[in-house]
């Protein structure tokens, strides 16, 4: 079969989910004993294990998922085009017999991913923002410092998607000294954001020479790494990282768990290792169609993640990269759920939910509207439970001075509402 007769034929017949999956996931327990039943737990303890040990070809996976021939031509062709790599940990969490569990979608290749949309290769400008190659300076007081192109797991919405063409690098000792000269020279940056990739894949040793670096450099305040290893391979958290990172704060570590399903007793207890070392840890999840898109789901994610004392930072609206198009949502999902969440639980628990624009530039917040109308002396404001409120607006005070930049946008309505009336005895008049 041609590829195009592939694509023409999933066009027509898109994979089909059911929503409830006949039978329960294997518990990561009955997982080992199935298909690792020799692997000891000093192994499966290890992730060196687990990355030498990854899922890593069509045939490999069809040992774990039931795949038919014509299944696996297409996950072949897929596969050719986005390579494809999962650790045994996080295939444990999957139910394996479902195509639509939302673990297993984030990591199983899916026909999908190659048919014809409307994704770009790098919508984000990355490229053209490299100020030496690996560093993004975009924002003016902090870089993005990319180290390599490796990952413990290759997640399908990836934004990199396209660095996986070129498979396995890691930024050389001169190409990483261009980086932190360029660093040492401009004195505004003072967050260096380390990611990836997964810098994490870096041995401990070579992670902690660039750590060093860029602490011997005064006007560096405080350092990010931007990880997906306390989710998929939450054994890489060891005590060897922990000491080395305890020696190099302030270090914030942003990590990615999508789904309530990835907050396991390993995962919650890596991030425990790094509170422990001093290390403060924030999620940053991707709102993905069939994965999270939903209310209920995003608060058991971020309760699983406060009670992991994870603070849920930001919640991306799907970048738009090729062979991620069927992951997208519209906006008003997430404004949705952004709705269904405010004043119904704790603030802590509430992601910024924002857009990492195209062309490079950068994010912006996008929240539910609250104010229905605004004049000079008050707000019409709504709450959370649709209750209408005057709220007088205090006059006497100067006004903070502009920002330089920017654009102050005039005073709306609403996203997507209208207003006919702003009564409540006439709620009525306020219809999405
Ligand atoms: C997201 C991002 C940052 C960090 O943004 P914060 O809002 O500070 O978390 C920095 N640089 C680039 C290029 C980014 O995409
Ligand atoms: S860990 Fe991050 S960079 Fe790596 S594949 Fe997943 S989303 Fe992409």
């Amino acid at each position: 079969m041609t590829e195009e007769s592939l694509i023409a034929e999933d066009k027509a017949e898109p994979p089909s989910c059911s929503p409830e999956a006949d039978e329960p996931p294997l518990s990561p327990s009955v997982f080992r004993r199935k298909f690792y039943p020799d692997v000891s737990d000093a192994q499966w303890n290890d992730w060196r294990w687990h990355f030498r040990n990854r899922i890593t070809s069509v045939e490999d996976l069809s040992r774990f998922i039931p795949l038919t021939v014509k299944e696996r031509t297409r996950l072949k062709l897929v596969s050719a085009r986005f390579p494809l790599a999962v650790t045994p940990y996080y295939l444990s969490l999957m139910d394996l017999d479902d195509p639509c569990d939302p673990v297993r979608l984030q990591a199983v290749p899916s026909s999908l991913e190659v048919a014809a949309g409307a994704g770009h290769e790098d919508p984000l400008a990355e490229e053209r923002d490299s100020v030496v190659p690996g560093l993004v300076h975009r924002y003016p007081d902090r870089v993005l410092m990319v180290l390599t192109d490796i990952c413990a797991m290759l997640c399908r919405h990836c934004t990199r998607k396209r660095e996986w063409h070129h498979g396995g690098w890691i930024h050389t000792p001169a190409e990483i000294e261009r980086m932190l000269d360029y660093i040492r020279r401009t004195p505004q940056v003072r967050d260096v954001i380390i990611s990836g990739g997964d810098p994490l894949t870096l041995s401990t040793p070579q992670l902690e020479k660039v750590l060093s670096a860029l602490r011997q450099i005064p006007h560096v305040e405080i350092i990010r790494i931007g990880t997906r290893f306390p989710v998929v391979l939450p054994q890489r958290i060891d005590e060897e990282l922990c000491a080395m990172l305890s020696k190099y704060g302030p270090i914030w570590l942003n990590t990615h768990f999508n789904h309530p399903n990835e907050i396991t007793p390993e995962a919650a207890g890596a991030c425990d290792r790094l509170l422990r070392a001093g290390v403060q840890v924030n999620n940053q999840s991707v709102l993905l169609r069939g994965v999270n898109d939903t209310v209920d789901t995003q608060l058991k994610l971020c309760h699983g993640l406060l009670r992991a004392k994870v603070r849920p930072y930001y919640l991306f609206q799907c970048d738009q990269v090729q062979g991620t198009e069927y992951f997208w949502t519209p906006v008003e999902v997430g404004l949705r759920i952004i709705e269904g969440m405010r004043g119904h639980t704790s603030g802590l628990a509430i992601p910024n939910y924002v857009i990492d624009l195209p062309d490079g530039r950068g994010k912006i917040p996008l929240t539910p509207n609250y104010v229905l109308t605004r004049t000079d002396h008050e707000l019409v404001v709504r709450n959370y439970e649709g209750h209408i409120s005057h709220f007088t607006n205090p006059k006497s005070a100067p006004l903070p001075r502009k920002p330089k930049v920017g654009v102050t946008a005039p005073p709306q309505l609403p996203f997507g509402w209208t207003v006919t009336e702003v009564k409540n005895e006439d709620r009525a008049g306020i219809r999405p």
